[in-house]
């Protein structure tokens, strides 16, 4: 992105939000692009391979790092999509879900019209 998105947005990053730390990830990740002068894009999911990081965490033995329910995913993807609307003069979104409240949100937004949903 530092390398691409100079001009507008080219290159967009995924963020599974069903991962503890991504919304920590990409608000930094977005000071950083706000330091550096690049517009970060950001493809907001929840995340398709919840069993695989559960078993594989069980497997290597280290602390799983999907969220604790689903509940906790629904509001950290929440809490991403309206962090990003709220800053959406200085980045890009591509917001990849079919949950209703997510979508009925984005759509009521005024930013709506500068969102690829
Ligand atoms: C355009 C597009 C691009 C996509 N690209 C990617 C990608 O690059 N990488 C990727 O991983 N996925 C990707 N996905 C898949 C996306 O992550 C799934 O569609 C999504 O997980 C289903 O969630 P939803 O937002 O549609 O809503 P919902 O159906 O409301 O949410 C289901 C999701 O909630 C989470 N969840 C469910 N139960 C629990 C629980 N007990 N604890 C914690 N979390 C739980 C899981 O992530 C589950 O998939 C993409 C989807 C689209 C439409």
């Amino acid at each position: 992105m530092e390398l691409h998105n100079k001009q507008k947005p080219i290159v967009y990053n995924t963020i599974q939000l069903y991962l503890t730390e991504r919304y920590a990830h990409m608000t930094e990740s977005h000071k950083v692009a706000l330091e550096k002068g690049y517009v970060p894009g950001y493809k907001l999911v929840r995340g398709a391979y919840m069993e695989k990081e559960r078993n594989r965490a069980e497997k290597e033995g280290y602390q799983s790092p999907v969220q604790v329910n689903k509940q906790a995913t629904d509001d950290a993807y929440n809490g991403a999509l309206q962090y990003c609307v709220e800053h959406i003069e200085t980045l890009a979104i591509c917001a990849g879900s079919h949950n209703e409240h997510s979508c009925m949100y984005l759509s009521r937004t005024d930013a709506q019209r500068r969102l690829a949903v």
